[in-house]
């Protein structure tokens, strides 16, 4: 593949797998019997393609106004909204859990006692996905199911309504859900038809930004924020960004040029020939696959070398493990 681009080879169709049912002791908003959400795969959102023609498609199904209070903060809402967060893609190779994706999948499993979520995908995927962030949670509902369809309106409409007031609380980057799309970054958009090959007729998709996935949002904290976390830079083109450590509320740097080396780009998850050569020099021995535990190995090695700690076998990384493959 060509060195440093975020695409990795594509494994299977999905990964986030949705988990338990998750405590849900508070009583269900919305009182709606079904069966089992829907669990087959997603094969999800990809980039968004928010820049539909279609104008304003109006909200989804009916009910838009008035379903305020679907959730109850955990804390006093102020007054004031979170300021309105911008587009922050996935850049980074970082497919664990954030602490606010475990809480809004909480959250909607609070409505909705029967649905289950998943957040965290694997980089070896296709596509730019945030769930490669762990900052997008599937929750499975069906669409198709006229009783778990009211529910699953219910839930975007609330989030959504009033041009967003409660997506920028919880810091809702985007949602996907039954052939449609709505942006945070662009609420006066409204609901356009959703670009993707996957319709998401058995989940909504909901994106975080970096704010609403680290919990910092007024709905987890009381407090409204008045700048948005742009999340983690690229040091240099084509090349993943470093694992998030904290927030950056100032646009990034122009990235560099990429080094280019022989060695292809390889993840968390990889396996092949590549991670096998890479393991031999940083630890000795090799097993092929790009493990949980190579991924710390290839992390501390690149603090120590004062490089993009990017959790990734990356140009930059090659570079300085192999020189000889430098381009
Ligand atoms: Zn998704």
């Amino acid at each position: 593949m060509l060195p440093g681009a975020i695409t990795t080879p594509a494994h299977s169709a999905d990964a986030a797998r949705p988990v338990g049912a998750g405590a849900s002791a508070t009583a269900p908003a919305v009182a709606v019997r079904s069966g089992d959400a829907n669990r087959r795969s997603l094969a999800d959102s990809r980039r968004p393609r928010p820049a539909g023609n279609a104008g304003n498609a109006g909200t989804v199904g009916n009910g838009g106004g008035g379903l305020v209070g679907l959730a109850r903060p955990p804390v006093k809402l102020p007054a004031q909204l979170d300021v309105q967060a911008g587009y922050a893609g996935q850049n980074s190779c970082d497919p664990t859990d954030k602490p606010g994706s475990v809480a809004y999948g909480q959250l909607l499993t609070s409505i909705y006692p029967a649905g289950v979520y998943g957040i965290s995908r694997s980089c070896t995927e296709y596509g730019t996905s945030e769930h490669k962030d762990g900052r997008a949670i599937d929750f499975m509902i069906n669409a198709k199911d006229p009783a778990q369809r009211k529910v699953g309106d219910a839930i975007v409409n609330w989030v959504t309504a009033d041009n967003g007031a409660i997506a920028r609380r919880l810091g809702v980057m985007y949602l996907i859900w039954n052939g449609k799309f709505w942006g945070g970054y662009a609420p006066e958009d409204g609901w356009i038809p959703y670009q993707g090959s996957n319709p998401h007729t058995d989940h909504i998709h909901t994106s975080l930004t970096w704010d609403g996935a680290m919990k910092r949002t007024s709905w987890w904290t009381g407090v409204a924020l008045p700048v948005w976390d742009r999340g983690p830079c690229v040091a240099a083109t084509g090349e993943y960004a470093p694992i998030y450590l904290a927030a950056r509320t100032s646009p990034c740097p122009s990235p560099l040029a990429a080094l280019r080396t022989s060695h292809a780009t390889a993840v968390l998850g990889s396996s092949g020939a590549e991670v096998t050569f890479a393991q031999k020099l940083l630890v000795g021995s090799a097993t092929g696959t790009f493990t949980s535990s190579f991924w710390r190995v290839v992390r501390d090695w690149q603090a120590r070398k004062h490089l993009p700690v990017t959790g990734v076998l990356d140009q930059a990384t090659w570079a300085l493990l192999d020189p000889a493959s430098r381009r």
